[in-house]
């Protein structure tokens, strides 16, 4: 593992890279059903007992949260990933600052500690012939049918100051984070204007009833032709 405050050229310029890159990696983020959102608010009613070793934690959510409003660079929402104990990620919106609209907290914490985490540097690496990714085997008895796949942030928690969007918990699906810890409710963040929770409604609709309009199985064999360069790649890394 790369230490936190690592700031060497590399995996300074590597840091850039992704911020810049930042919305073309996630544009596929999000799927999540109504059933996940229930469940999120019905656990915020469920009394938690306070812990001083994760409360700082929260705290340095709320702390970037803070700065992201007293900037100007986007709503109240902050977060932070932490590994045995140590935060390794730090992330905060910053939608009004860059016009971005999916540059959300939760994604640009996952980015920030899936930096330092990788091993290899993206840029300058030869990761065109492979993957930069840590592989891990999977769980005994786990029904993948996939013998091996990224560590990603396996092992890590989060802390968010506001219940996530359903495009950042699919993110932190993706990411294969442990557990997530969100103070504020999807109810309290309707009630500072922020609507999202009717994401969670509309993925359990079919297609045809979504509020965008989604036409599915469009020229299906033009994008076929990708998947089938896929499966032909013999080095290809599922991950
Ligand atoms: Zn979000």
């Amino acid at each position: 593992m790369l230490p936190a405050d690592c700031n060497c050229s590399q995996h300074i310029d590597r840091r850039k890279f992704l911020t810049r890159t930042l919305a073309g990696t996630l544009a596929a983020a999000s799927i999540m059903s109504i059933d996940l959102a229930s469940a999120a608010e019905s656990k915020s009613s469920i009394k938690v007992t306070t812990d001083p070793g994760k409360r700082k934690f929260m705290e340095e959510a709320t702390r970037l949260a803070i700065e992201s409003v007293e900037k100007g660079w986007g709503g109240p929402f902050g977060a932070v990933i932490v590994k045995d104990g140590e935060i390794i990620g730090r992330g905060q919106n910053r939608v009004l600052l860059t016009g971005i609209p999916v540059f959300h907290a939760e994604i640009t914490a996952i980015m920030d500690a899936s930096a330092r985490l990788n091993p290899k540097a993206l840029l300058g690496s030869d990761y065109g012939a492979g993957t930069i990714l840590e592989m891990i085997p999977r769980e005994a008895g786990s029904p993948d049918p996939v013998s091996e796949r990224a560590r990603m942030l396996k092992g890590c928690e989060i802390y968010i100051n506001g219940a996530p969007c359903p495009m950042c918990m699919s993110a932190i699906y993706w990411a294969r984070i442990d557990h997530v810890y969100f103070a504020a409710s999807l109810k309290d963040t309707s009630k500072i204007g922020f609507d999202d929770a009717f994401q969670y409604e509309d993925f359990a609709k079919p297609w045809d009833e979504r509020r965008i309009a989604v036409t599915p199985n469009f020229e299906r064999d033009v994008g076929l032709k990708a998947y089938d360069a896929w499966m032909a790649k013999k080095d290809r890394h599922p991950y």
